[in-house]
């Protein structure tokens, strides 16, 4: 599994941050998702779907 997340689009919602912590977290100046772990193991891949299900903006993409 590979992650993309568009910085442009993403509101700093956080929802991604709060769903897999091993994965996500917020930048500290404007919110905006900050990619810890772009290859996730496979024990994250449904939580990680799950982030990009419930992310507002579309700013997260799973390949
Ligand atoms: S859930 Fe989406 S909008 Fe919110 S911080 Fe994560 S990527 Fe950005």
């Amino acid at each position: 599994m590979k992650i993309e997340a568009d910085t442009t689009v993403c509101i700093g919602a956080g929802m991604c941050a709060l769903t897999v912590p091993k994965v996500f977290d917020q930048s500290e100046e404007d919110g905006t998702v900050v990619l810890l772990d772009p290859s996730p193991p496979a024990e994250l891949e449904d939580a990680v779907r799950r982030a990009v299900t419930l992310c507002p903006s579309g700013a997260l993409s799973v390949s």
